[in-house]
């Protein structure tokens, strides 16, 4: 019993990949939006007639209340969904409309369901057959426009139909129990068409989210590759000042020259970690060249002393070809609100890094400290350190 229990959780509510939660939330309840729109408008229309279509001699509860009251449902559901929910940019408030849609399609189910039962039970026998025709088509209808909220769309089938497949399946006509079979075949396509859909929607989803971090990511290091720096530069930079470290191993040629090209890319692998868990939360780490590294962060939280920290690391590492290896880091400070902001940052930071390299590498130079004539072009001056090996 359990088990089933289990079964049947999972397929009304099937866990979805961490990775895509939020992009699967936002697309569904967007989706759900515009379609539940469509719903409440159709069904609006239909309420004339189900009113209509009630047993003369049914109660008023019947023939008017659930009607009016369906109606005013769905004016009031229409109208709200007419609104900009903004459903497309959190993911929070776009789970909470994914739930309360759920909520609304069930309830609306409830009503619709008591409606048509009630009025079959008091129908006389040659139009009783009418009912569960008008609940199937309302049940398909509803799980089609929500299928986007799976559980709401499930439930709906349920809650419409299981009460009427009851009534089809007992009342010993042999025509409602050929209904009843073919209702039960068409749920289960429905049911089906649900589970397929969001299948494929998940899938799609991965496989962008695969695209999408292969385009961002370089591949010999996992760290971000240039692109990804350039636009994790743009978005962070738009409220507060940026720092830029342009880390570059010393020698590695001879690395790749005395131990071979793939000794050289474990080295590269190492010290991509070291940068990762130096700069830990606090900043981008990238990979934008051969050897050439960068660390991204805010100014404020990215302090040049990390630099410091960043060569004691890495000069006293333990590396995969047995030797030591040191890094020059050159150091930018500044705004980037555009990409013009972004590569004056990086001529900045390439040009400090240029200094540590002419001034004995094993160190870290800062740009804000060079003076003023080095600044634009290399020149001869000694560079201003703020560490030197
Ligand atoms: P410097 O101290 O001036 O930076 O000297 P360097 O030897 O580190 O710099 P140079 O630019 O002379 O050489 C960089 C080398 O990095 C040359 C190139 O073959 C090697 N390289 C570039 N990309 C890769 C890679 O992906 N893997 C390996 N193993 N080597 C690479
Ligand atoms: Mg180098
Ligand atoms: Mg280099």
């Amino acid at each position: 019993m359990q088990w089933l229990w289990g079964k049947i959780r999972a397929f009304v509510n099937p866990p979805i990949p961490a990775e895509i939660e939020d992009a699967f939330a936002l697309l569904s309840a967007t989706e759900l939006q515009a379609q539940s729109r469509l719903l409440f408008l159709g069904f609006l229309l239909t309420t004339p007639t189900a009113a209509l279509a009630a047993a003369p001699d049914a109660s008023p509860w019947v023939r008017i209340v659930v009607p009016a009251a369906m109606a005013f449902f769905c004016l009031v559901g229409y109208l709200n969904l007419r609104r900009d929910l903004r459903l497309s940019v959190s993911p929070r408030r776009a789970r909470r409309f994914l739930r309360e849609a759920t909520i609304a399609s069930s309830a609306i189910a409830v009503m619709c369901s008591a409606w048509c039962v009630m009025s079959w039970l008091g129908a006389p026998p040659e139009e009783r057959i009418y009912y569960p025709i008008i609940i199937a088509l309302g049940a398909f209808s509803t799980a089609y426009c929500v299928s986007s909220a799976r559980a709401g769309a499930i439930l709906n089938i349920a809650i419409n139909l299981v009460p009427m497949l009851f009534l089809l399946f007992t009342s010993g006509y042999r025509m409602d129990l050929a209904v009843a079979v073919s209702l039960c075949v068409a749920a289960g396509f429905q049911l089906h068409m649900i589970h397929r859909t969001q299948t494929n929607l998940v899938n799609l989803l991965s496989l962008q989210q695969q695209t999408r971090h292969l385009s961002i990511t370089d591949p010999l290091t996992g760290l971000l590759n240039r692109r990804a720096l350039l636009d994790n530069a743009l978005e962070l930079g738009q409220t507060r000042p940026l720092r830029l470290m342009l880390v570059d191993i010393d020698a590695f040629k001879a690395i790749n020259d005395g131990h071979g090209h793939d000794m050289g890319d474990e080295v590269l692998r190492e010290v991509a970690q070291r940068l990762a868990i130096q700069a830990d939360l606090r900043a981008s780490v990238a990979r934008i060249g051969g050897e050439e590294f960068a660390v991204l962060g805010t100014a404020d939280e990215l302090p040049e002393a990390l630099a410091l920290a960043l060569l004691g690391d890495i000069r006293t590492a333990a590396m995969p070809h047995g030797a030591p290896v040191t890094v020059s880091i050159g150091i930018a400070a500044g705004p980037v609100h555009a990409e013009d902001d972004w590569l004056e940052l990086y001529r900045q930071a390439d040009r400090a890094l240029y200094e540590a390299k002419q001034t004995g590498r094993n160190r870290a130079v800062s740009h804000a400290a060079l003076p003023s004539a080095e600044k634009a072009t290399p020149a001869q001056a000694p560079a201003a350190r703020i560490s030197a090996a």
